[in-house]
């Protein structure tokens, strides 16, 4: 199977799964959402949306956030991993989107990936969730199935797993892909058990054999 049949017949086969797939996180602005996908990493977006509805409520904007107490937001995301560096990034990405971008998020790359906290994948989902900007966010959900689906070799690391997507996959579709990708892994490609008995991809799947105690 060539590599556009293959990625064909996965995008389908998401589309038939996941066809109203999307963002699990809970915001009503780009501040929150921006805040909650940083938050997210190490953790589950379930544990984020049991944290956020008190942190914004206590601290809604930039503005009030910047000048809350680092301890006060440390016990707002306490069960979260790594929540003091969280904490910390928290408060100065708040103040350096007041200081450098009138407390708006900016849509751009360049200028999400430059706020504390920020790497290349929460600027992606940023920008495709919040601006519906094509990108392509690899978390380690996108990554380990990319992997299994044979879209990009085994063992490629984070930003050429990206790369090699986005070369792959057609650009409009890369929005609904990621978030598809994302239910796959989270709900059936698993990381410890995937569901491969009944996987609708177990035919074109170069791992499947290792799962076969199911
Ligand atoms: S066959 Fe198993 S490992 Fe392969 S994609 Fe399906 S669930 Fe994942």
């Amino acid at each position: 199977m060539n590599i556009q049949a293959r990625v064909a017949r996965i995008t389908e086969t998401f589309e038939q799964l996941y066809p109203d797939a999307e963002c699990e996180l809970h915001f009503t602005n780009h501040y929150q959402l921006l805040v909650a996908v940083m938050l997210s990493a190490q953790t589950t977006d379930v544990n984020v949306n049991k944290v956020t509805p008190d942190l914004f409520a206590a601290y809604p904007t930039p503005e009030a956030m910047m000048h809350a107490p680092i301890a006060a937001i440390e016990e707002k995301i306490q069960t979260l991993g790594l929540f003091r560096m969280k904490a910390k990034n928290l408060q100065i990405l708040s103040r350096q989107l007041v200081e450098l971008h009138d407390g708006i998020v900016p849509s751009e790359a360049q200028k999400l990936v430059q706020l504390a906290g920020v790497g290349q994948k929460t600027a992606n989902v940023v920008q495709s969730v919040g601006f519906g900007i094509p990108a392509l966010a690899v978390d380690t959900h996108v990554h380990r199935i990319s992997q299994r689906l044979g879209l990009v070799r085994k063992g490629s690391d984070v930003v050429s797993t990206e790369r090699n997507l986005k070369r792959k996959i057609p650009r409009s579709l890369w929005i609904k892909f990621h978030h598809q990708a994302i239910f796959f892994g989270r709900y059936h490609c698993k990381a410890k058990k995937p569901a491969c008995q009944t996987c609708p991809l177990f035919d074109i799947c170069l791992e499947q054999q290792r799962f076969d105690y199911l």
